[in-house]
This record gives C-alpha cells, structure tokens and sequence, in this order.
C-alpha cells in the first residue's frame, strides 16, 4: 500500500502534492471533489482525470478509511460506529439525525491527556493523536455510508461537533486541515456556524484558532469556581476560569456566532446545587455573550459520580434562565447504544487490557492486544 493517504490532505495541501506530480493545481480541485463530495476510493471512477493521471496517483497513493470495528444502530436512529485506528486503540464517531438537520460528532484524538473527572475518555489516559487523515475519514465513511443507506445523492451531515473522544485544541495540527476541509466549498460545504470545536480550555489554542479558522466554540465549563473547576477538569489549573473567559471573549471578535456554547455536565451533588447556579449567573452574566448548554451526565462505574435528577437539573436551568442566560438541556440521544462520550471505546480498551472477548460490541482482542472483527477471527 503507497503511504500517502489522500484524506489527509486540505485543498491547499492536495494542490502542493499534485504539483509534486508535475499535475496543474486546478486538477487537486477535481480530485478533492470525487474524494469529498463523492466518496469515491478508486481512481479509476474519475472519469474526467486524464488517464495518466489516475496511473501516477495509483502509484503514489491511496484514499483509505479507517476499518470500522463495529456499527450500532440507536431505536431513535442515532448511529454509532467504532473504527480501529491501531494498535489496541479504537475511536467513535456517532451520528444524531433530527428533522432538520444531522450531526456527527468526531473524534480527534485515542484517549484524552486532559483526564477529567467525569468522562470515561479521560479516564482510559491518554494512547495518540490521531492524524488529519484519521480525523476526516470518520466523516467520509459517515456521510457516504449515510448516503447508500439512504440511497440519496442529497448531503446527510450538515453539522460536526468536535466532541467525541479527545481534546481536539490539543490536536491542533492535524485539526485544522480537518476543519478547513469541511469548510471548503469543494470538500464538505460546511459553514463555519455548523462546525463546532468543544474544548476544555485550552487557553493559547482557543487564540490560535480564532486567526487561523474561527469555527463555533464549546467550551465545557462544568463548574462555576476555579477550586471545582480544578477538581473536575484538572487542565483548570493551568488555565483558570478567569483566563478562559477572557479567551472567549477575544474568540468572539472573530466567531462566526455572537455567543460560546457552555457546556456544564450535571453532576449530582457536585456542581449542581442553585446556589452554585447563582455563582455561574455572577460569573458569566453581562461578562461573556454565551448560551449555557446543560448535559446530564452520562454515568460509568470508574467515575464513582451520579447522574443529577431531572428536577435538579430544571431547577438549576430555572435560576439560569431567569437570570436571562439562554440555558438549553442537552437531549440524551442513542442510550440504547451507549452513543456518548467514549463509552463504547472504553469497553474495548479495558477489555484490550483484560484480554478479553467484548460483550457489547461484535469484536474481540487479539492476543498482542489489536482489536479486529469478530467474525474473522477465533478465540485463541
Ligand atoms: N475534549 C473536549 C471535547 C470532547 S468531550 C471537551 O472536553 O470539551 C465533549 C463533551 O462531553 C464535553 O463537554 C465533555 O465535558 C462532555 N462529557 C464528557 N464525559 C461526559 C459524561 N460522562 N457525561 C456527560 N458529558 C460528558
Ligand atoms: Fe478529555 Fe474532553 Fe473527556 Fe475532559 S471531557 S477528558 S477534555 S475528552
């Protein structure tokens, strides 16, 4: 297999490598095109590329997704599929239809290094980075699975949330090519409203991005005090709340919205009190233009943390709204299929380490620890 994968190539970087092959750049456009916007892995279905082109690029590289380790399919329609990026490792990609739109939520990198207190990611450590190739080709596979499902031409992602397993400010590199090429009018079409980067608050990364490709900002905020907020999400310590803040506000100057998404995750008896509602509203009230988006937490054993009850949660969002912050709660879409926050690739890691068979998912782990289908393989 030729090492270069076409996929991970920005419009920019596709017109460099056609170049290289003594190819005029407007060809890169075609080619981006079939890859993008038809899904096609053969360079022989690219009918208006020269012959001889199609000869070099066979020789020089591929167009490869990620082998996909499983599928689950939510009874709300909510899809999640599980891709094998190697060596043990395993990451998620999950899509969520509703009426008038459909989201992918992407991941960007094997495990977190951020290691916060109520994600199951967090908790598995930290493996790799994932490359830009590996980035987009959760999108590829989705939207062009998506399409033969629906035997439809018609463009079935319309919005990508950055909020799978990793810390995508702590993948910068490799993110930003993935970012423009949703953006790019020849790649996915995106506009820059319907494509959000969640972070925890990585302060000098949030800058970067603002003049390098200002997208939607998320930014998960989860406490309403800098000793909490430390707890909780342990990069805090490195950037306090106040420097955040700041940070969002100079993002806004050039956001393609007028307000931060904050993310706050519901923490029974943590961060979920209204008097710690009355602290948030003093916190961000006339300081940061934002909309406050609460998430019931989506529980697991390691994290020894519970789900806030649905009249706390109303509670907390009443104190909020009545303080004129625009509060939404987060909808939990896919539960049947665990379609949240690096659950289901938790389970292939700890069972990575436990060698053993998965349960939920159609996979098992091999011996040296990869994991692969379980249908073509057997049990040692
Ligand atoms: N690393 C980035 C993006 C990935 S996490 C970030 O932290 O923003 C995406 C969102 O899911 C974040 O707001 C995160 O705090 C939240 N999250 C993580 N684990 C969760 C859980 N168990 N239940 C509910 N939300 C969770
Ligand atoms: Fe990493 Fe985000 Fe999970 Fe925190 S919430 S550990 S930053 S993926």
């Amino acid at each position: 297999m030729n090492a270069v994968n076409l996929l991970g190539f920005d419009l920019e970087g596709l017109a460099a490598f056609c170049e290289q092959l003594g190819e005029k750049r407007f060809r890169a456009t075609q080619l981006f095109r079939w890859i993008h916007q038809k899904g096609a892995a053969d360079f022989d279905q690219m009918s208006d590329l020269a012959k001889s082109l199609r000869e070099k690029l066979r020789d020089k590289a591929h167009i490869a997704a990620l082998p996909v380790i499983s599928e689950h399919v939510s009874t709300d329609g909510t899809i999640k599929w599980l891709f094998d990026v190697g060596a043990g490792n395993a990451v998620e990609a999950v899509f969520i239809p509703e009426d008038d739109r459909g989201t992918l939520c992407v991941s960007s990198q094997a495990g977190c290094a951020v290691g916060c207190r109520f994600c199951s990611t967090g908790h598995q450590g930290f493996s790799r980075n994932l490359e830009t190739w590996e980035i987009l080709a959760q999108l590829w596979y989705a939207e062009h699975s998506l399409r033969l499902r629906t035997q439809s031409t018609e463009r079935q992602i319309t919005n990508v949330v950055m909020m799978g397993m990793g810390e995508p400010l702590q993948n910068y590199a490799a993110l930003v090519p993935a970012l423009k090429v949703m953006l790019d009018d020849h790649g996915y079409g995106l506009s820059r409203r319907r494509v959000t980067v969640s972070t925890s608050g990585v302060v000098p990364m949030i800058d970067r991005l603002r003049d390098d490709c200002p997208v939607a900002l998320a930014v998960s905020l989860h406490a309403p005090n800098d000793p909490l907020r430390d707890q909780l999400v342990p990069l805090n310590k490195k950037y306090p709340i106040a420097e955040l803040l700041d940070s969002c506000n100079r993002y806004l100057d050039k956001a393609p919205r007028d307000f931060i998404t904050f993310e706050y995750c519901m923490l029974d008896g943590v961060n979920d009190s209204p008097e710690q509602a009355e602290e948030l509203v003093a916190l961000l009230r006339g300081k940061v233009s934002c909309k406050l988006n609460l998430i019931p937490f989506n529980p697991f054993p390691a994290s020894g943390l519970k789900r806030s009850s649905r009249e706390r949660v109303m509670a907390f969002a009443e104190v909020l709204i009545k303080a004129g912050l625009v509060t939404t709660v987060r909808k939990t879409r896919g539960d049947d299929i665990d379609a949240a926050c690096g659950q289901l690739a938790g389970e292939v890691q700890d069972r990575t380490r436990a060698h053993e068979r998965m349960v939920r998912a159609p996979v098992r782990v091999h011996r040296r620890g990869t994991v692969v289908p379980a249908k073509e393989t057997s049990r040692p």
